[in-house]
């Protein structure tokens, strides 16, 4: 991995982009964890808060005259002489081009896409607001930090000292919501290393949309119809540059085939059921290979300590 990532360092720069390679010293000084063997930094990266970042969009929208209809989901998209018409259970909407951008969702109109990913249940937890001395122990530069496990650990940080963090559920069932957050504020003390575990004040739940290739997808659904899903869990960023993108070549009736994601034909992920138990599977078989791993970089570090010291 550590090759992977340093391939990933020199690529960014090879684009002039703000990145750098951090030796497994500067990465725990930064982040606070001592198993990294090293770590990519990206000054360009931050923190922000998407439920506003959503919030600002949509008033820009409306300020550049677009008409948003909360509660109205979109039931079906049918062919209405040369454009579509898009139902909903109140009235409809005809237009020559549609957008589809519903993520995981299935409903409705949403199937469409819904049904070409597979859909990744991901549990996030924001614990109570946490002591500025502590948190300079282990982020002094509050950074946010995401690393490369299979069973992947995040964390950031609110303005108001709060740790986010996430995790995905073997089983997404059952109560899963109460386990989730015992679970991931438990790996939130034992990763950095806090003097106790944080009580959780927020827990939150949502889809993400995985795709076959884990690249965004642009999904041909007919002329003029198009649908795009740009998350595979780490969507924010781009989803908005995919926004302004489409928007303007749709707008300029650019060729789609010019666009910088490849156009696809809608395929439905094969065996829906088992693709939807995938990422249980793999999360178990990946914590499994984390640990392992972990084991051995502890065991060769304290080896090579033993030998300094002898
Ligand atoms: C818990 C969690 C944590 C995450 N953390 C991060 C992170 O740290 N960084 C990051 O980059 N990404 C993160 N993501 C992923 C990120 O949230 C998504 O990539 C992003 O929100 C996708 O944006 P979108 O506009 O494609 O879809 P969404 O934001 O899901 O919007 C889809 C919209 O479509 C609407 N809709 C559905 N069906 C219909 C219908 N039939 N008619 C009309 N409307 C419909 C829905 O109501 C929804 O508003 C996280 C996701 C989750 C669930």
């Amino acid at each position: 991995m550590v090759g992977v990532v340093q391939a990933r360092v020199k690529a960014w720069a090879d684009l002039d982009r703000p990145v750098e390679w951090l030796d497994p010293a500067e990465a725990a000084g930064r982040t606070g964890i001592d198993i990294y063997h090293g770590a990519l930094a990206d000054r360009s990266g931050g923190v922000i808060n998407p439920v506003a970042h959503a919030a600002a969009l949509a008033r820009r929208a409306e300020a550049a005259g677009a008409l948003i209809h909360e509660h109205s989901a979109a039931q079906s998209v049918t062919r209405q002489g040369a454009g579509w018409r898009v139902r909903t259970a109140k009235g409809h909407v005809d237009a020559t081009r549609v957008l589809l951008c519903t993520n995981a969702h299935v409903l409705g109109a949403a199937r469409a896409l819904g049904r070409t990913v597979i859909p990744l249940n991901v549990y996030q937890i924001a614990t109570e607001p946490l002591d500025a001395g502590l948190i300079a122990r282990f982020s002094p530069g509050r950074e946010p930090v995401s690393d490369t496990r299979a069973n992947i650990f995040t964390f950031r940080l609110t303005a108001d000292n709060r740790l986010i963090s996430g995790g995905m559920a073997v089983v997404p069932y059952l109560g899963a919501e109460a386990r989730m957050a015992r679970r991931i504020a438990a790996r939130l003390a034992a990763e950095l290393r806090l003097p106790q575990v944080p009580h959780v004040d927020h827990i939150w739940r949502g889809t993400a949309a995985v795709t076959t290739d884990f690249l965004p997808h642009l999904v041909d659904l007919g002329p003029g119809f198009l649908g795009v899903t740009a998350c595979n869990g780490r969507g924010v960023a781009m989803t908005t540059v995919t926004g302004e993108m489409l928007g303007e070549a749709l707008l300029m009736g650019r060729p789609l085939n010019d666009l910088p994601i490849p156009l696809h034909f809608p395929a439905a992920v094969p065996a829906p059921f088992l693709a939807r138990w995938a990422p249980s599977i793999f999360l178990l078989q990946g914590d499994r290979a984390d640990r392992r791993a972990i084991r051995q970089t502890r065991q060769a570090r304290s080896g090579a300590n033993g030998a300094r010291t002898a």
